[in-house]
């Protein structure tokens, strides 16, 4: 019995702003164990693709060779993490477990049983928020015991509760006492000497698609990537502008995006906002006085996040109490597959549902597009398949931030864009976010010959445009899978009545105002994000 502190990484897969971290490491000379705990479930693992699985592995894998720097390692178990501490306290005497906080309800059990094992045997439970920028909690609390149902009533709470806290400081690991894993959990639990690869773990690559982006996980690469980002940040300020990849989306360029970053805690969203934040003050000098608008984004994660805490049902429209009941339909042969697997006949679509299989990432303004034809704009099927199929294949895959999506872009809790018809068209919008038809011939390679003025409708191509385009359609590239102009009608027809009935709902999420949801559906025009107040 030697006593030690346990730091059990989930998310939070860093050693920058770790205050888990420095709880750990109070007393520097008590046996340290950081740990990671396969238990099919944390850091969603439940349903997992290839490239989230290995983006999470190349994670653990870069936590272990920094502590490897300072003679320790991550230690690597397959187990439940309730039995996992239970065993380690029986034949260590660990006195400290310590985690950042998972806020979302899915993780509760899990957490919860791990809370009470410390209870039962004595040992200190140190949780800390760090994951987020506020503490949901906190948030609901300010705003009277409910979450805010608006973003602006989001903004409006945390105004009042004050700016986020900043990082806390590096922990210095050298002269750390690194501890080994007792003898008898190499007997009792799988031990990985080595980061697993996605195979060991069961997860195997579904196809062989050619990788155009491949995204690299770990805290030195995102800090890296942040650093990049910022590049961008500064030169968009300089400009007189802001929230660089949303006003103007560029997606055929390599990605300049955090989010499977922050989404794993490879890099803090705190260092995030307010390395901004301080950008911010040095290109304009504190000329403005709010600057919530650099790092809204951040705060939509934020307000998902929050609205979902005290709602299990967040994921589902079943006992869901913000999700409307929209009587969507069963899917009818192989529709649903065939938007999964990128075969709609949409080129736009389908380019997009193939660059998420391929590389578990899209561009906000297309999974709009994918989402809102899945949904309220053309097939009129349930949001929740799209939710699952996002949840295994998105490497920033998050229950609350995509399910809250997902029930934005399908009108399903934030019901003003019931009436819009305007940002469903797979053509129109395909058109405007990427004239060049480039994305789509990287993606779909039967269309890299199809001239630009067809490249979005191929069936409208004359049958010898088609033929010398080495693509005819039904035959090397499938026809639309419904038509396009006649569900949208059916669909706004549909929305319409349910606006009718919804005339009495009582409270809940909704958009602050048309303005927002022009924001979000990326329906502004370009100069939306200049700064003018100056
Ligand atoms: P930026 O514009 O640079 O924003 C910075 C950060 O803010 C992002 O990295 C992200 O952490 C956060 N953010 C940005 N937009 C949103 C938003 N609408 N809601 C919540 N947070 C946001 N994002 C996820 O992180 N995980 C998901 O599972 C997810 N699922 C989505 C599902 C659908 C149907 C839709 C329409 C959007 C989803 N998003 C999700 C939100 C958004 O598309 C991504 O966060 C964004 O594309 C990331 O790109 P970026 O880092 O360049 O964004
Ligand atoms: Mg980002």
């Amino acid at each position: 019995m030697v006593g030690g502190s346990v730091l059990w990484f989930r998310h939070g897969l860093r050693l920058h702003d770790n205050p888990s971290l420095q709880n750990a490491l109070e007393d520097r000379h008590t046996p340290f164990y950081p740990m990671f705990i396969f238990d099919g479930e944390t850091a969603g693992t439940k349903i997992v693709g290839y490239n989230r699985m290995r983006y999470l592995l190349e994670a653990l894998n870069d936590l272990d060779v920094q502590f490897k720097k300072y003679g320790g390692r991550l230690h690597m178990i397959k187990g439940k993490p309730d039995l996992v501490f239970r065993r380690l306290w029986e034949e260590s005497g660990i006195r400290k477990i310590c985690f950042e906080q998972d806020c979302e309800p899915i993780w509760r059990a899990r957490d919860d049983s791990v809370r009470d094992l410390c209870r039962e045997i004595g040992v200190s439970c140190r949780e800390n928020v760090s994951h987020t920028l506020w503490d949901p909690d906190s948030v609901i609390q300010a705003n009277g015991g409910i979450p805010p149902l608006t973003y602006q009533m989001f903004l409006h709470t945390v105004a009042i509760i004050g700016d986020p806290p900043r990082p806390v400081d590096d922990v210095d690991l050298k002269g750390v006492n690194f501890a080994c894993l007792p003898k008898c959990f190499y007997d009792e639990f799988t031990v990985f000497d080595m980061v697993p690869k996605p195979e060991d773990l069961g997860v195997f690559l579904e196809n062989e698609d050619i990788r155009m982006i491949r995204w690299v996980g770990g805290e030195t690469a995102a800090l890296n990537k942040m650093q990049n980002r910022l590049a961008v940040e500064y030169e968009t300020f300089c400009r007189g502008s802001y929230l660089p990849t949303l006003g103007n989306p560029d997606l055929l360029g390599p990605p300049i995006s955090l989010s499977p970053a922050l989404r794993f805690g490879c890099l803090s969203v705190r260092r995030f906002y307010w390395c901004v934040q301080d950008l911010f003050q040095q290109v304009h000098q504190g000329r403005l006085a709010s600057t919530q608008f650099i790092t809204g984004q951040l705060i939509w994660r934020e307000y998902f996040y929050t609205i979902s805490v005290n709602n299990p049902n967040y994921g589902q429209m079943a006992g869901n109490p913000i999700c409307l009941d929209i009587p969507w339909k069963d899917p009818e042969s192989d529709e649903l597959q065939r938007w999964k697997e990128g075969r709609t006949g949409f080129p736009f679509v389908d380019a997009a549902m193939r660059q998420l299989r391929a590389e578990g990432w899209l561009h906000h303004a297309v999974r709009n597009t994918v989402a809102s034809f899945l949904t309220r704009g053309t097939l009129w099927l349930s949001w929740e398949h799209g939710l699952a199929h996002f949840l295994k294949y998105l490497l920033d895959a998050d229950w609350s931030v995509c399910a809250g999506n997902w029930m934005w872009v399908s009108s399903s809790a934030f019901e003003a864009l019931l009436d819009s018809g305007e940002c469903a068209c797979p053509v129109r919008l395909g058109r405007r976010l990427e004239p060049s038809g480039h994305y789509v011939r990287r993606y779909v390679p039967e269309l890299a010959r199809m001239p630009v003025d067809y490249i979005y409708e191929p069936w409208r191509a004359p049958l010898e445009v088609q033929e010398r385009a080495g693509c005819v359609v039904g035959r090397d590239y499938p026809a639309p899978v419904v038509d396009h102009r006649a569900a949208a009608q059916r669909n706004r027809a549909a929305m319409q009545d349910l606006r009718k009935m919804l005339e009495k709902a009582p409270p809940h999420c909704c958009p602050s105002s048309e303005d927002e949801v022009r924001q979000f559906m990326w329906l502004g025009d370009e100069s939306q994000n200049e700064i003018t107040s100056t």
